[in-house]
């Protein structure tokens, strides 16, 4: 028995962020988006499609935390009339923090308090989203959860509501041209862990392994083209259908062991989200392979029939785009791996993973890299 399940509306093609009046259909609403030149053009081509904004909020960091999400909450529950739908421009701490704003409009700490305690969910509100992203990786876009990170406590939350799918998600890979070497790389790798971690997943099912087998697929044959041709837009409309399957792919799964390691990992020694979750595969992988005859095949279907090969083979790809797989390199000794691996397998989304401690034990634990 499975069920899968996903309800935002997915348009997507280069040129497709002119569909924005469509989608907002004469509503107000509230841009959020990051303070940085290239989009305030894309919010002006925005505005041109749908309309001025009624609220433009722009506090947007890097991994949104408690203080800045406290300040876009305030902005938002400000205006009057407080606006009908949000349209969130940018990568995936863009649009996690619209799904913030949107549960905040009683004030962030209504949502503070359910990340701390899961207390007060009645006091959270729901307002439509219209996702547009500018990255190809963290498929928040499909998502029903948002990253909320605690950057003075070193804690990371998810926000996880049914209410947070969003709408529609408008990807227009055209967008995408722009991304720097560092940030194409670091995305891509975020959606192919997200690909490998719904396989080796308690949560996968026949549609998610599908999506995930032909998105990790993509990105193994494709990443390597792009980073030497950035400008290439054939190759940004394939990473940004593939960061989509891997999207859809563990939106029904959640993520696994090797996100469950990262985020200590982001919080302690400021390893972007994208290399932090995806560094450790190779080593996940072969801790993984013979575990479940399920998982197996869909690694097979990426892989092919030599399983322990492909995770050479993976090792070597992540090393040739100058991802290091050696953990010394992120600022980690022998100790805090061992305390972040044995964490990692208990905390929430390490108990997704299909493997057993004793493997992830042997592989990552005496791994010499
Ligand atoms: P990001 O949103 O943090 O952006 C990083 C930088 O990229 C920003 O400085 C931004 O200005 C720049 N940028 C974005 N788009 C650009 C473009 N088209 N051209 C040039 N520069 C651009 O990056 P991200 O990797 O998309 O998001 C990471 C965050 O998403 C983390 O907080 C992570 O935890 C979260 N996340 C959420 C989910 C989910 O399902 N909700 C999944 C994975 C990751």
């Amino acid at each position: 028995m499975w069920t899968f399940e996903n309800p935002v509306r997915i348009s997507f093609g280069a040129g497709s962020l002119d569909m924005i009046g469509e989608l907002v259909r004469g509503r107000s609403y509230c841009l959020i988006t990051y303070n940085e030149p290239i989009f305030f053009d894309i919010s002006g081509r925005i505005a041109v499609a749908a309309g001025p904004a009624a609220l433009t909020i722009d506090n947007v960091i890097p991994n949104p935390d408690f203080d800045m999400l406290a300040e876009s909450c305030t902005l938002f529950v400000g205006a009057q009339p407080v606006p009908e739908v949000i349209v969130a421009l940018g990568g995936g701490s863009v649009i996690d923090a619209a799904k913030v704003v949107a549960s905040g409009g009683n004030g962030f700490d209504a949502v503070k308090r359910y990340l701390e305690d899961g207390s007060g969910e009645d006091t959270l509100t729901s307002i439509p989203i219209i996702a547009i992203p500018t990255t190809a990786g963290t498929g928040s876009e499909v998502t029903s959860w948002g990253s909320v990170w605690d950057t003075d406590a070193g804690r990371k939350y998810s926000l996880s509501r049914r209410s947070l799918y969003a709408t529609d998600a408008l990807i227009d890979p055209e967008l995408m041209v722009g991304m720097p070497r560092e940030l194409t790389i670091s995305t891509a790798l975020d959606a192919l862990s997200h690909s490998l971690e719904s396989i080796w997943n308690v949560n996968g099912n026949p549609v998610s392994t599908n999506y995930a087998v032909n998105a990790a697929t993509e990105i193994l044959d494709i990443l390597p083209e792009l980073v030497d041709d950035l400008g290439n837009l054939d190759l940004r409309v394939r990473i940004a259908r593939a960061a989509t399957f891997a999207g859809l792919a563990f939106s029904n799964t959640k993520t696994a062991l090797a996100h469950s390691i990262s985020y200590p990992i982001t919080l302690r020694h400021g390893t972007p989200h994208g290399f932090a979750c995806s560094f450790s595969l190779p080593m996940v992988m072969r801790s993984v392979i013979g575990a479940s005859d399920t998982c197996d095949a869909g690694l097979r279907r990426i892989f092919g029939s030599d399983l322990p090969a492909g995770a050479d083979r993976l090792e070597e790809f992540l090393v040739n785009l100058g991802v290091s797989v050696d953990k010394a390199d992120y600022g980690i000794d022998d100790g805090e791996w061992r305390e972040l691996i044995k964490s990692a397998m208990t905390g929430e989304r390490g108990r997704n993973f299909i493997g057993s401690q004793e493997r992830v034990t042997e592989c990552l634990g005496a791994a010499k890299r």
